[in-house]
C-alpha cells in the first residue's frame, strides 16, 4: 500500500494486486487493534531492534526512517501520538485510520488497485544475450498475465495467515532462483510442559526477570512483563525471548525461570517470609503468602513446594523456607516449543538479502523484480520496528523503480 501510493502519483501504469476482499487486514489487527505504526526513535536505535540483518537496513532506513514516516502520515491526513517507549499510535486509537490513510493516499494517484486478485506467479523473460534475466509481468489465478517491468513482492510472511499473508512471497522469490532462509515463528508465546500453566492462564506479572537457558548456558535475562496462557507464557518479555532464540524455543531444549521478587535477594526473601509468618503465626501456610504473591499463583506455589497447606506457619522449617525461596526466585518452566504461525506476530527468516541490493530492494538475479517488507529476512521486536521496516524497504523500492524509470 505504502509502495503504491508513493508510485502511483506519476504517469506511470501502477496496480497494487491484492487477494483480500479489502486492504490492510493485518494492518487492522497490528497493536490490538491501535496500529503502532512506527517508533519515534533515531536510526541507532531503530537498528538496535532489528534482530536479524540490521545492517541490511541501514541505507533505507537512513533514506525513510520513523521521523520521515510520521511526517508522511501526518502529511496525508493522520493525527499521531507517541506513548512510552516511543511506540506511535494514530491519535484515534484506531487502526483503521491508518488503513483509510493509505487508501486516501492511494486513490489521489492513478494507481488501480485489484482486490480479489490472487497473484500466482511472477513471469521472468528469458535472459537476452548480454543480460540477465529480467521480470515481464505477475501471472494471476485465472491464468491471465499482468505484464510489467517493475514487480515488487509485498507479500509479507507466514504469520496470521487468516489475513492474507500465506507465505507466497517466499514460493515467489524460490521460483526465480532466489534463495529462502529458513523460517519459523517469532515474537510468539513459549507452550511449556508443565500443566499447572492452565491454571494460572491470565495471570500478568509486573517487574518479574525472566531467564533462559539453553544447555546450562544462560541465553537471556530481563526485567519487565509477561503473562500465562493456557498452555504456556506470553507477554513482552515472552515475546523478545522467542525472537532471540527461534532454534532453541523450537527444539524444546530451553529451561525457563523467573524470579518473582527481583527486588529481594535470597536473604532478604527469608527475611520477608520469617516477617510475614510471624505476624500470624497461627495462619495456615495455604493463607500467609497473599501479602507476597497474586492469589492465583498462591496454590500452584504451595504444591511445588511440597509443605502441606494445613500446615500452621509457625511450624515450617528452614529447610521448608529454603525451598520455597528457591520457588520463588527461580520458578521453574521448560519449553515446549515456540507456538505456531497462528499466533505469531511475525516470521523470521525471509528472502536471503544477499541477493537483494540495500539500497533498492531489487533483487540482484532477475532485474525489475523487487522485495519489501516481511518477505524479507529481517525482523526486529516489538514497538514498531517491524512496520517501519515495511515502510522504509517500500519506499527504497519504489524511490529506486522511479529513478529507473526517470532514467
Ligand atoms: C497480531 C499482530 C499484531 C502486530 N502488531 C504490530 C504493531 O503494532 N507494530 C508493528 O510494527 N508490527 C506489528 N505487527 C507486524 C506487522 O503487521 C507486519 O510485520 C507487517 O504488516 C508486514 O507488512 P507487509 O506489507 O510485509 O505484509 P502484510 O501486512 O502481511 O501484507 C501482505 C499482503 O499481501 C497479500 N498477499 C499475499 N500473498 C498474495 C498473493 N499471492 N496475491 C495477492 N496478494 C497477496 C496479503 O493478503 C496481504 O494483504 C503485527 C502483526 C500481527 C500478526
Amino acid at each position: 500500500m505504502m509502495a503504491a501510493a508513493a508510485a502511483g502519483n506519476r504517469d506511470l501504469k501502477v496496480t497494487l494486486i491484492e487477494k483480500n476482499e479489502k486492504l490492510g487486514k493485518k494492518l487492522y489487527i497490528t497493536g490490538k487493534g491501535r496500529c503502532n505504526l512506527t517508533n519515534e526513535c533515531d536510526n541507532e536505535t531503530f537498528l538496535k531492534n532489528v534482530v536479524r540483518n540490521p545492517k541490511f537496513m541501514y541505507s533505507c532506513v537512513s533514506a525513510f526512517d520513523p521521523h520521515a514516516c510520521m511526517e508522511w502520515f501526518a502529511d496525508n491526513g493522520l493525527k499521531l501520538k507517541t506513548e512510552r517507549g516511543n511506540r506511535v499510535f494514530p491519535a484515534s486509537d484506531r487502526s483503521s485510520d491508518v488503513i483509510k490513510t493509505l487508501e486516501r493516499a492511494i486513490t489521489l494517484t492513478k494507481a488501480e488497485v485489484k482486490l480479489g486478485t490472487l497473484v500466482k506467479n511472477i513471469v521472468v523473460k528469458e535472459p537476452e544475450e548480454g543480460s540477465g534475466p529480467a521480470v515481464s509481468g505477475v501471472r494471476l489465478m485465472n491464468g491471465d498475465i499482468l505484464t510489467a517491468d517493475y514487480v515488487c513482492v509485498a507479500t509479507g510472511g507466514s504469520s496470521y495467515p487468516s489475513t492474507g499473508s500465506t507465505g507466497d512471497g517466499y514460493r515467489f522469490a524460490r521460483e526465480t532462483g532466489h534463495n529462502v532462509t529458513d523460517t519459523y515463528p517469532s515474537l510468539a508465546a513459549v507452550k511449556v510442559s508443565e500443566g499447572f500453566v492452565k491454571r494460572l492462564e491470565g495471570l500478568s506479572l509486573k517487574n518479574i526477570v525472566l531467564s533462559a537457558y539453553d544447555d546450562h548456558k544462560r541465553v537471556y535475562k530481563e526485567l519487565g512483563e509477561m503473562l500465562f496462557t493456557a498452555d504456556g507464557i506470553s507477554g513482552p518479555l515472552v515475546l523478545t525471548l522467542s525472537a532471540l532464540m527461534t532454534s532453541q524455543l523450537s527444539s524444546g531444549s530451553l529451561k525457563i525461570y523467573i524470579d518473582l521478587k527481583p527486588g529481594l535477594d535470597e536473604e532478604m526473601l527469608d527475611a520477608r517470609l520469617l516477617r510475614d509468618f510471624d505476624e500470624g503465626r497461627n495462619r495456615y501456610f495455604a493463607n500467609a503468602l497473599d501479602k507476597l504473591l497474586p492469589s492465583s499463583i498462591i496454590p500452584v506455589i504451595i504444591e511445588l513446594s511440597g509443605i502441606d497447606g494445613k500446615r500452621k506457619v509457625n511450624s515450617i522449617t528452614k529447610e521448608e523456607r529454603r525451598k520455597l525461596i528457591t520457588l520463588l526466585k527461580s520458578f521453574e518452566l521448560t519449553s515446549k516449543g515456540i507456538a505456531g504461525y497462528n499466533e505469531a506476530v511475525i516470521t523470521r527468516g525471509g528472502v536471503d538479502i544477499r541477493q537483494v541490493n540495500p539500497k533498492t530492494m531489487e533483487s540482484k538475479l532477475v532485474k525489475g523484480l523487487f522485495f519489501a517488507g516481511e518477505v524479507l529476512d529481517v525482523d526486529a521486536l516489538t514497538g514498531g520496528f517491524n512496520l517501519q521496516i515495511a515502510w522504509s524497504t517500500a519506499q527504497a523500492a519504489i524511490q529506486a523503480i522511479l529513478k529507473d524509470v526517470d532514467g
